[in-house]
């Protein structure tokens, strides 16, 4: 296939060289990321989705995402695929879906999960939102970029499965780290904590795959000092998603807004940027109540 690939960067790179090695013909475009090897560039987001059968977008947010989309759409050409595999809120990928629709473009959105690793072995798992036929179009693509694609609805509900995860994901891990907070004050010896909680009923992929307790479990980021792993301002955007889209929706979900706020605050007010986000647990074990 001929495929325009949009927005290079951490995630995007790796993605478009894979389908470059793969014998796809890519062509990129970026503002400011170097093109990978395999990748030929174009000079604008238009001449990289012109004559092609597929275009991808991998860009850091809905506002960006579309105004690159309402440059492109026009020039693609009918029945093209156009993928997006950001994250971004739900509306923005409605909207974005709506408009390539009416151009007679086969939309997706295709949120990932599994990160700069995933990205560069080629094993993301792809959530995707659109009609059937829009999915068949995408799916050989999802398979040299990932392990994994689940058809998760009309548009918009690949990133509805991405947020709606995330929200747990965010929620578990503080959940965790706050439990071996008080384990600590307790004097309760972590691996015991760990040996008991991953065979009981407290047990999550955040305690059992990716223990914020150094030492503890299989390896993660708490043994490489935190160093992400899925950096604290990334869960940050993705709670900021969940809750932007409670609230269009009028779904109640008070934990997703209290992870909100910690993270937030972690971000933001404390050490937390730059760092993974189970390091929510050296947060909380420096804190007492007050
Ligand atoms: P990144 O910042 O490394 O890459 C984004 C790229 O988009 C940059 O190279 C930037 O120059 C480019 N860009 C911005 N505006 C552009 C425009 N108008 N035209 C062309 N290029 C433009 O971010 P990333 O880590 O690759 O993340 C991309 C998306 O994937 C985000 O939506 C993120 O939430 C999502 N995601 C990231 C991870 C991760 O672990 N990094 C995991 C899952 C999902």
């Amino acid at each position: 296939m001929k495929i325009g690939f949009i927005g290079l960067g951490n995630m995007g790179g790796p993605m478009a060289a894979n389908l470059a090695a793969a014998g796809h013909q890519v062509q990129g475009f970026d503002l400011a990321a170097e093109m990978p090897e395999g990748v030929t560039k174009a000079d604008s987001a238009t001449a990289a989705a012109q004559d092609k059968d597929a275009v991808i977008t991998m860009l850091p947010n809905g506002k960006i995402l579309s105004d690159v989309a309402s440059e492109i759409i026009e020039v693609m050409g009918k029945g093209t695929a156009f993928i997006d595999c950001s994250t971004v809120d739900v509306d923005s990928a409605r909207q974005v879906a709506e408009a390539a629709t009416a151009f007679g473009l086969l939309a997706v959105d295709a949120p990932v999960s599994g990160g700069v690793g995933g990205a560069t072995d080629g094993t993301l798992t792809f959530m995707a939102g659109g009609s059937a036929e829009a999915f068949a179009k995408a799916e050989p693509l999802f398979e040299i970029m990932g392990q994994k694609a689940v058809h998760c609805g009309d548009s918009g509900a690949g990133q509805a499965a991405k947020i709606c995860n995330n929200m747990i994901l965010g929620i578990t891990m503080i959940g965790t780290c706050e439990a071996f907070a008080l384990a600590d004050k307790l004097g309760l010896d972590r691996q015991k904590m760990f040996d008991v909680v991953s065979t009981s009923s407290g047990y999550s992929w955040s305690m059992n795959a990716y223990c914020p307790a150094p030492g503890v479990g299989p390896e993660s980021p708490a043994d490489r000092g935190y160093r992400p792993g899925f950096a604290s301002e990334l869960m940050l955007k993705d709670l900021r998603l969940s809750q932007q889209a409670a609230e269009s929706s009028n779904a109640d979900t008070p934990l997703g807004q209290h992870a909100m706020e910690l993270y937030q605050k972690f971000v933001e007010e404390e050490d937390g940027n730059g760092k993974d986000f189970s390091a929510m647990l050296p947060r909380f074990e420096k804190r007492g109540r007050g």
